[in-house]
């Protein structure tokens, strides 16, 4: 249910994007992966494997990989489990058009996991440690994201 905004945006006849949303792809359930996007404007799509989909979130600037960088997290729809392993380039005129390639990728543990409040344990090439998402209270959407050690 949670992938219908995913699929209403998206023309799987002309975007190569996974369609996904079977739910048969094999995972252990901890897939974390950042893809760089350069779309209309470059962001780093943070991904976390929860419920069967990845949860994610937009940054608008490089990923901190050591303490004291916060920065702005915009969450975004759910996507498929497959889209972890996708790069390539959306076309113009399509939702996203530019290109996607995978930033960072691994595993992570979860700490604790509230609508509030995410405490994850990343365990990626580029982010390593432990990374907090809190939710903004001002801003529909809006989370921070840092390193905590
Ligand atoms: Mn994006």
């Amino acid at each position: 249910m949670s992938l219908e905004e995913y699929f209403r945006k998206r023309d799987f006849s002309r975007t190569p994007e996974p369609r996904g949303g079977e739910g048969n792809k094999p995972s252990e359930g901890r897939i974390y992966v950042i893809q760089k996007h350069a779309a209309s404007h470059l962001h780093y799509d943070l991904r976390l494997e929860k419920d069967g989909v990845l949860k994610s979130w937009a940054i608008p600037k490089e990923p901190p990989t050591t303490k004291g960088i916060k920065r702005l997290a915009v969450q975004t729809e759910d996507h498929p489990i497959e889209y972890a392993d996708f790069e390539g380039v959306i076309p113009e005129g399509e939702y996203g058009a530019g290109t996607v390639e995978i930033w960072d990728r691994g595993t992570f543990d979860i700490e604790e996991w509230t609508d509030e409040k995410i405490v994850v344990h990343i365990h990626g090439e580029k982010l390593r440690g432990r990374y907090c998402l809190i939710r903004f209270k001002k801003q529909e959407g809006g989370w921070l994201f840092f390193k905590t050690s």
